[in-house]
């Protein structure tokens, strides 16, 4: 995808601080990192979201996450870790190739997210969940 800034990174074109690198997928820091060690796990092909990715290439980006998040959690010398990954603009994504934020936590560290939790209706649950069992093909 030749506007792409992942994509770039991934030919060479624009430089980044690799930390791991196999045939499907590249991880390196974020340039605004929120906390030490933040690191970003990128597919090498481009896909613009999680939907558009065949199970199998999500796969071995996933495959990568355990080693790459303990490691990164231990580098930070950080007791948590969160995965955020983000899909569409209202979701917060901002650059639309895949990737997976890996971001260090501690306690105290201020980061925090918006969650405002309310109380679930069970009647709507259901129906929420028919909804998505009827696009999953599984009812
Ligand atoms: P998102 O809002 O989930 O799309 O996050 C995009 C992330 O990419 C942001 O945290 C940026 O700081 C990061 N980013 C953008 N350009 C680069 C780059 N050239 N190298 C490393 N990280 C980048
Ligand atoms: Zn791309």
């Amino acid at each position: 995808m030749p506007d792409c800034i992942f994509c770039k990174i991934v030919a060479g074109q624009i430089p980044c601080t690799k930390v791991y690198e196999d045939d499907a997928c590249l991880a390196f820091l974020d340039i605004g990192p929120i906390a030490p060690c933040h690191t970003l796990l990128i597919p090498k092909k481009h896909y613009e979201t999680i939907r558009d990715m065949p199970p199998d290439e999500a796969a071995r980006l996933a495959r990568a996450l355990p080693r790459l998040a303990t490691a990164v959690q231990a580098a930070a010398a950080a007791d948590s870790l969160n995965l955020l990954q983000a899909n569409g603009k209202a979701a917060g994504q901002e650059v639309p190739h895949v990737h997976f934020h890996l971001i260090p936590r501690r306690p105290g560290d201020g980061l925090g997210y918006h969650w405002p939790a309310k109380k679930a209706d069970f009647a709507v649950l259901a129906k929420e969940a028919e909804a998505i069992r009827r696009r999953l093909g599984t009812q």
